[in-house]
């Protein structure tokens, strides 16, 4: 109704002023104003829309990439890396091992002790967070920054610890960006993703750069193991259950590894190996597809980032952006539809100041009148006095774009169950599948990962979705680099 009647006023307007760009101006400005929040959400709703048909035909496009990544260097968007990981942890392994684990927001720097009956007896670990800066500036203030820290973790050991001095510490170092590895403990990186950019980094071999730096801060360490978080968790996932076969991260970027068949890898040149089998670093992040349902959204965030054209699967399902989608989506509701006001809210404006965390809150806010909402858009983008209609509107974008993500994080998994063959039932039998899952997005967004667990079941029917687990690895990337240090440890 409006509509029509804002429709008229323009065109009275228009026979009356006799300027024709002037006229065109005004008629663009109100016929602007006539759209409403609804009609930009709805409009959203259709173009992030996930039936189980696109996932089907998703899921199918990721299990081509693979094949195609797996067949030659640079015959996908999907590197699908070589880890150089034949073997994973059996539960046996004893010692004492050191992991560092640089994810995208955070590392950490953690020491466990290994029993030999699966057991982790004893773990301890820091957290630091990454100092912005160091994102974008050199290499080696990156790794210096890094190497002091586990300096200062060594000097804090009990005396129980310091007493392995004799013998050099063996370290996992969980490096979560793509790496062309060399060998278990060498690689070089092929670029940054997630907000990291250190030009001259590119190319080098980032476990000789920890190297340098532990010298010149002075910490004796052996780097045994060079690994990706999803190797990791896959890993650290397989000492407790045998039945873990793929891991997947949510976290600041996404990722996936998984067991494959060494036969079934055409560009593997190395000696065959004697489990017959590799892990895969998909690096899925890169992923890309026709089918993907890209919106305007997606497509700005993509030009204005650091890595234009790459990770738009990354760009569509992470923690980094989510909350980035979301501004985007509020600000054009704010610009054409006057969402909060006459005035574009100045804090819209910029990049990156809506983070998920704030998004999953105001998404799971169960308040009657949305008063996690009210608060947030208060403390974060300084917009008071919502109605509880603008609040309203607010958590369905935030539940359209958590639950694009989330269903088509699940199209990825069952890529990779296609893939394996472990989506069917197979000489008569439905394989167990064990799915290790970490990052913050899928450990603390409770809707997106029930939205994960939903869709996955969705997708593989109750009959083989009974023997699919998704379980919490909680730590798992730098617990199961330290595991890898063990089985590389130069002392075993
Ligand atoms: P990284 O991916 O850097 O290794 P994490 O796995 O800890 O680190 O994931 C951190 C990311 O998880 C953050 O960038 C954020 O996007 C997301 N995250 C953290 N806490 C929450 C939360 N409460 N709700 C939603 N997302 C969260
Ligand atoms: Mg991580």
């Amino acid at each position: 109704m409006g509509k029509v009647s804002m429709g008229v006023t323009v065109v009275g307007a228009a026979a009356i002023c006799a300027a024709g760009a002037l006229i065109m101006r005004h008629r663009m400005r109100i016929s602007n104003r006539c759209v409403t929040a609804a009609d930009i959400l709805k409009e959203l709703e259709e173009k992030c829309a996930t039936p189980v048909s696109k996932l089907r035909q998703i899921s199918d496009a990721m299990t081509v990439e693979m094949h195609a990544g797996l067949a030659s260097e640079g015959g996908s968007k999907l590197k699908m890396l070589i880890s150089y990981v034949d073997n994973l942890p059996t539960g046996d392994e004893q010692g004492v091992f050191y992991a560092l684990d640089l994810g995208g927001t955070n590392f950490r720097v953690l020491r466990v002790q290994l029993t030999g009956k699966s057991s982790i007896e004893c773990q301890e670990f820091a957290e630091v967070t990454i100092p912005p800066p160091l994102m974008v500036g050199d290499s080696q203030a990156l790794f210096d920054y890094i190497a002091a820290e586990l300096a200062k973790f060594v000097a804090d050991e009990s005396e129980k610890f310091q007493l392995l001095a004799g013998r050099t510490r063996e370290l996992g170092f969980t490096f979560s960006f793509p790496v062309m590895q060399l060998s278990i403990d060498s690689g070089t990186l092929i670029r940054w993703t997630k907000g990291f950019s250190i030009e001259e980094m590119v190319g080098k071999d980032v476990v000789q750069e920890l190297a340098k730096a532990m010298k010149r801060q002075g910490v004796n360490m052996r780097v045994s193991a060079l690994v990706n978080d999803t190797v990791g968790t896959l890993a650290g996932g397989r000492y407790s259950n045998k039945d873990v076969a793929v891991a997947v991260i949510l976290g600041t970027g996404s990722n996936a590894a998984y067991v494959e068949r060494a036969q079934a890898i055409p560009k593997w040149h190395g000696p065959h190996p004697k489990s017959g089998e590799m892990v895969i670093n998909m690096e899925w992040g890169n992923f890309r597809s026709s089918h993907l349902p890209i919106t305007e959204y997606d497509n700005s965030l993509d030009a204005d980032s650091l890595n234009p054209g790459e990770q738009i699967f990354e760009k569509m399902i992470s923690g980094m952006y989510l909350g980035e989608i979301l501004r985007r989506v509020l600000l054009k509701m704010a610009e054409k539809a006057a969402l909060f006001g006459d005035t574009v809210p100045p804090k819209l404006k910029t990049q990156f100041i809506l983070r998920t965390p704030e998004m999953s809150a105001m998404h799971h806010d169960t308040t009657p009148d949305l008063k996690v909402v009210a608060s947030k858009l208060k403390d974060v983008l300084e917009i008071s006095d919502t109605s509880l209609s603008t609040r309203k509107i607010v958590v369905e974008v935030c539940n359209v774009m958590a639950t694009r993500g989330a269903r088509l994080a699940a199209a990825g998994i069952l890529g990779i169950l296609k893939k394996t063959g472990r989506d069917t039932v197979r000489d008569g039998e439905i394989p167990n599948t064990v799915i290790a899952m970490d990052g913050g997005l899928y450990e603390h967004y409770t809707e997106y990962r029930h939205c994960v667990e939903h869709t996955l079941n969705e997708l593989l029917g109750d009959e083989v979705g009974k023997q699919v687990k998704l379980t919490h690895s909680n730590d798992g990337s730098g617990i199961g680099a330290a595991l890898l240090a063990a089985s590389h440890s130069q002392y075993a």
